[in-house]
This record gives structure tokens, C-alpha cells and sequence, in this order.
């Protein structure tokens, strides 16, 4: 990190980016004071060389000249952290690993980097690592030199010294793009908006405001925009001078956009570019098995933008479009027996990716349940047409078999039990699937951890089964 030679530098939060951002300030001559509130979090840090001191102490950010904050830490709703309130009190600037990259990046004199590379930046609701894994995979397929980091691999504090012609692809969440200070990135994607989050940013406005600030004034040159929300429209007609404007990519997944300066859509199962009311190129989507569903084809359409933005040709990114083999935990499938899929959709978090996850598939055995967000699953009504049955685990089993109603239903607390009886009852031609439109919390550390669960059970039952047979 550059700026910061000879001065104090306080960092709160000793996770994995808290640690990188210690160990680039200190390649940048700059005096870290590290704390974490978790006294495991501070000995991790201190085993690997970095002293913490105790930033509750008053006094303890005199002479300061940044805050440095880890994304789980909130900095605003519901109360901001004790210690970023009183850097608020003492104007002492607030940022986070992500403000610190692209200040340092600014500067063209980033340590390390021989050559500026070019950077990708993916924000929004759903879609977002899947979009950014794509792209990553992309333009490695066509050669290009090309690091991922943010919210998925590693930190952006921890990248490796660029080669040139080297990109850099950042997943950001609402967390990141609420807080950093500069956000200037060369291609910014915006895959859609639906509710998540909300607490940490005081409703759907303060929500849709961090997710916004990637495309503010003096921000990316083109900007690729999914208006299938209310939210994006808006987005992309602020962006832009006027329909004919190609430095805004409109991307939809179902809605034809021919008037406009350049779109990508997709629809019945095609990719569609077009450029100034003509189209340029068309891809069949239906048969990538690594990017099912009406949601991918969105994903697969934002990258798809991205990448022609770097100058990547229609016929490149279609090869590596059907090489790509998706993201564990994301309509994963897991195994096939007997004419029965078994999907896991970990990350399904929130209604809105469930939906997408109960949209992709036909005659679906249904596991749900978990840590329920607020509202529970009213609004996935519309989307149970597919679901036989529903097989409900964790805290939120029992609301969640209140609100679907008259539905077929059995709560199963458990993945076990819910796998178990889900496979006993499948018949050929059905869909396993895991989508637990709720967090992992209540059973799990993280939704990769409930995945590998869900996976290991299959794997269980399957295996019990061949034993029988045999
Ligand atoms: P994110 O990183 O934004 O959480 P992921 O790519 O990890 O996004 O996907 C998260 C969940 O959302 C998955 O369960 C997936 O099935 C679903 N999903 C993926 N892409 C989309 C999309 N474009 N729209 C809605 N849901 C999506």
C-alpha cells in the first residue's frame, strides 16, 4: 500500500483481509495498530508476527491517519462498531482493503505491479461469484493474465504482482462497496438487486446506495448493468447520455433489448448481442452444464459483456462458456441414481436465488430451512408450482411449513433425516434438491459447510443403497 510511510494506520478486524492489509502496510513502511475484538482472532495474529494493540483504549487512535475495517464489522446499521464511532467523532477517515487497493492503484505505483492492470469489478445481489469465477475463467481460456480477489479467492491486498496485460477481477459485496473510499474500477458489473442484507444497511435504499457507489461520477469507463429490476434501469439511465450510449451494457434475462447503443440478453435459451439496433452474435446456452437455469444465462451474459468490453471475440468466450464447470454449492449437482438428480444450492441464502434455483428444475424434492430472514419464504409462493415436496430442517422449519401452505411437506430438523427421506421418496425423473432460501447459521458455520453436508448425505444414502442391492 502506498501513502502510508512513517504513519499510524489503525486496522480493525484480524480475519483474512485484516491480516493482508497488515502485511501490505507494512511492505509500505507504514505502522499498523491491529486489533480484533475476538481474543482467538488476536492470537492467530500475533502467532504470525503481527503485535495487536488494544484499540478500545482511549486515546488509542490519536494520531491515526486511517481506519482500516474488515467487512463483517458494521460501520453504520444497526450501531456502528464502539471503535469506528469514535473515529467518526475524531474525523479520522474510515475505509477498508478495497478503498486502500484502488487508492494505491491510483497512484499507478502500486508495489509490485510492473504494469496498471485493468480492473473488473462485480457487484449485486445473486450471481455475483459466478459472474466473476466466469469471467476469471474467460480470459484465462483466451490467454489473458488474470487474478480474482474480493469477496472470492483471495484478498486484494494479497495479489500477486501483475504480469502485463493483466486484469483483475474483484467480487465486491454491499459490505465492501459501502465503505471503501475510492471504488474506481475499469469495468464495473451490476448483476441484479433483490432484498438481502437489509439490517446492516438500514432497508432497501441505504442497500441499493452501497451497491450504487461502484458506478459514481469519475467511475468506470463501461459498466455493465442487469435491468431486469426497477433498481438497474434507474442505474443504467443515469449512466448513460441516452439510448445510444455503448458505454453502458444492458443485460436481461428474458427481455429482448434491441434499441439501445450495445445489450446482451438472453432468451429461450440464446445469448444475444446487439449493438446499435443490430445483432452481432448469438450463443446456445441450453446445453452448458455448468451454468443451468434462467439466473446463469444472466450470469453468463454479464461476463459475457465484461469480457467483450477487454476485447475478447464472441467465438472466444462461447468455447470457454461451455468449459466452465461452475461453482460448488451453486446448482451443483452432487450425484445421479437411478433416474434421481441431486443438486446442492448451498448458497441459495435469500428468496430470491431459491427462486432462481426452483425455477431451474422440474418435479423437485425440496430441502429447506435454516436461519429464515425476515419475511420467512411468503414471497417463493409463486415458485412451488415445481416442488412435490417439501422436506424442511433447521430454525426456520416450522414457519416455513406455515407458510407453503397446502403444499406436501415433512419437517426433518436435520440434513440426515431430510436427505434420507427426500431419496427414499424420489422417483425417476425428480430433482434432490438443496435451495434453503435461509442461512446456515442456526446448524452450520457457513452455507460451504451446510454444501458439504448435504453432499456427504447424499453420498451416505447412495452408498447404503448400493450396499442393499448388492
Ligand atoms: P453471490 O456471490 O452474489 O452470492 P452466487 O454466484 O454465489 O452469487 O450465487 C448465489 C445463489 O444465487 C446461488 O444459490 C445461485 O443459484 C443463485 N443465483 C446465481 N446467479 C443468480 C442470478 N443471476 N440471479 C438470481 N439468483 C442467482
Amino acid at each position: 500500500v502506498v501513502g502510508y510511510a512513517g504513519r499510524k494506520v489503525a486496522v480493525l478486524g484480524l480475519g483474512r483481509s485484516g491480516l493482508a492489509t497488515a502485511r501490505a502496510l507494512q511492505a509500505g513502511g507504514a505502522e499498523a495498530l491491529l486489533w480484533d475484538d475476538s481474543p482467538e482472532a488476536r492470537a492467530k495474529a500475533e502467532a504470525e508476527g503481527f503485535p495487536t494493540v488494544d484499540l478500545t483504549r482511549h486515546g488509542a487512535l490519536e494520531g491515526v491517519a486511517v481506519l482500516v475495517v474488515s467487512p463483517g464489522i458494521p460501520s453504520l446499521y444497526p450501531a456502528p462498531h464502539r471503535i469506528i464511532a469514535r473515529a467518526y467523532g475524531l474525523g479520522i477517515p474510515v475505509d477498508n482493503d478495497i478503498g486502500l487497493f484502488f487508492r494505491s492503484f491510483a497512484t499507478k505505483d502500486w508495489d509490485g505491479f510492473d504494469s496498471t492492470p485493468r480492473v473488473v469489478a462485480v457487484t449485486g445481489s445473486n450471481g455475483k461469484s459466478t459472474t466473476t469465477a466466469l469471467i476469471r475463467h474467460i480470459l484465462a481460456e483466451a490467454g489473458r493474465p488474470v487474478q480474482m480477489a474480493g469477496n472470492i479467492g483471495r484478498g486484494v491486498l494479497d495479489l500477486d504482482p501483475a504480469q502485463d496485460g493483466q486484469v483483475v477481477v474483484l467480487e465486491l459485496s454491499s459490505y465492501q462497496t459501502e465503505l471503501a473510499r475510492a471504488l474506481t474500477p475499469d469495468v464495473a458489473v451490476f448483476t441484479n438487486l433483490s432484498p438481502d442484507h437489509l439490517d446492516r444497511h438500514g432497508g432497501m435504499g441505504g442497500y441499493f446506495a452501497a451497491k450504487r457507489r461502484l458506478f459514481a461520477e469519475g467511475g468506470p469507463d463501461r459498466a455493465v448493468i442487469g435491468v431486469d429490476e426497477g433498481e438497474g434501469r434507474y442505474l443504467a439511465d443515469q449512466l448513460s447520455g441516452g439510448p445510444e450510449d455503448d458505454r453502458v451494457i444492458r443485460v436481461s434475462s428474458g427481455t429482448k433489448l434491441e434499441g439501445f447503443g450495445w445489450a446482451v440478453f438472453a432468451r429461450k435459451g440464446f445469448l444475444a448481442e446487439w449493438r446499435k439496433g443490430r445483432q452481432v452474435a448469438s450463443i446456445d446456452l441450453r446445453e452448458i452444464s455448468g451454468l443451468p437455469g434462467a439466473h446463469n444465462h444472466q450470469n453468463a451474459c454479464c461476463a459475457y459483456a465484461a469480457c467483450r468490453t477487454l476485447g475478447l471475440g464472441p467465438r472466444e468466450i462461447e468455447g470457454a462458456l461451455r468449459s466452465f464447470a461452475g461453482l460448488p454449492h451453486r446448482s451443483q449437482l452432487v450425484a445421479e441414481r437411478g433416474g434421481v438428480r441431486f443438486v446442492n444450492d448451498s448458497k441459495a441464502t435469500n428468496v430470491d436465488s431459491a427462486a432462481k434455483a426452483l425455477q431451474a428444475f422440474e418435479k423437485i424434492r425440496w430441502i429447506a430451512g435454516g436461519m429464515g430472514k425476515e419475511g420467512g419464504i411468503a414471497a417463493l409462493a409463486p415458485h412451488l408450482g415445481s416442488v412435490v415436496k417439501a422436506y424442511l430442517i433447521g430454525h426456520s422449519a416450522r414457519e416455513f411449513a406455515l407458510q407453503i401452505g397446502d403444499l406436501p411437506h415433512e419437517i426433518c430438523e436435520t440434513m440426515e433425516r431430510a436427505v434420507a427421506r427426500a431419496a427414499e421418496e424420489a422417483e425417476p425423473g425428480e430433482v434432490v434438491l438443496l435451495a434453503p432460501a435461509a442461512a446456515s447459521f442456526d446448524q452450520y458455520p457457513n452455507f460451504e459447510k451446510r454444501g458439504e453436508d448435504f453432499t456427504a448425505r447424499v453420498r451416505e444414502v447412495l452408498g447404503q443403497v448400493a450396499a442393499d442391492a448388492g
